[in-house]
């Protein structure tokens, strides 16, 4: 059985590194994507587990060559995915989640339709400030620059397939792994296994 894609969308701050570990934590069958960027290693972030972190020319070659399913400029740095380690995954059977922006949501679904999209929303502005500004780490240049792209994804929740409101963590968990199940049970994804168990027998 292949396994699944989920791409999860959210602002800088709203809470999906925060959602994400435990949702992880608890589902072995979920896989971490792990993308190439350009932008410096966070204090913590360890490469090949957060990020592959490559330079400016190793990210061009890889885009060059055609090696990335997708890939984006933001805040003066590249970030993109990788299409054969995708590929890999998938036909191995692992579940992948991907931590992508809307273009790169926008992109991978084309290349993969049956991924399922999950856009985690903030309660409010306000609140994401606050939780970006709690976080730290940021200067006021990239903390404006974060906020105003934030601004700008929050006009593309509409296409996705689910919206999870992270104000409440727990329940804002539980909605992901509603999420989560319900795609593995898509009769697209189970019957192809099941249909030999029932098909052309009469006892
Ligand atoms: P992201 O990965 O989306 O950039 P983080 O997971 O790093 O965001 O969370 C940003 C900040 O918001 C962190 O300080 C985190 O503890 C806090 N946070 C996350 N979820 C919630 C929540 N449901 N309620 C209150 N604070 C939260
Ligand atoms: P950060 O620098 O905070 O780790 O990530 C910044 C943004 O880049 C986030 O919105 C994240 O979703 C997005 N991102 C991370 N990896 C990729 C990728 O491979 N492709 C795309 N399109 N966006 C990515």
């Amino acid at each position: 059985m292949p396994g699944e894609i989920f791409v999860i969308t959210a602002p800088s701050g709203t809470g999906k590194t925060t959602l994400l570990k435990p949702l992880m934590a608890a589902d072995p069958r979920l896989r971490f994507s792990i993308s190439y960027t350009t932008r410096p290693r966070r204090p913590g972030e360890v490469d090949g587990k957060d990020y592959f972190f490559v330079s400016p020319e190793e990210f061009r070659r890889l885009r060059d060559s055609g090696a990335l399913a997708e890939w984006v400029e933001q805040f003066g740095y590249g970030y993109g995915t990788s299409r054969d380690w995708v590929l890999d995954m998938v036909r191995g059977g692992g579940d992948l989640i991907f931590d992508l922006d809307s273009r790169g949501a926008r992109a991978l679904k084309k290349e993969f339709p049956q991924g399922t999209l999950i856009f985690i929303l903030p309660p409010s502005l306000t609140e994401l400030e606050r939780r970006l500004q709690g976080r730290g780490g940021l200067d006021p240049e990239e903390l404006a620059r974060r906020l105003a792209n934030g601004r700008a994804e929050l006009q593309e929740p509409y296409w996705y397939d689910y919206l999870v409101i992270n104000d409440d963590k727990a329940t804002a968990l539980s909605h992901l792994q509603a999420i989560v199940q319900a795609a593995r049970c898509r009769t697209s994804q189970l019957w192809p296994q099941l249909a030999s168990l029932y098909l052309g027998r009469n006892h």
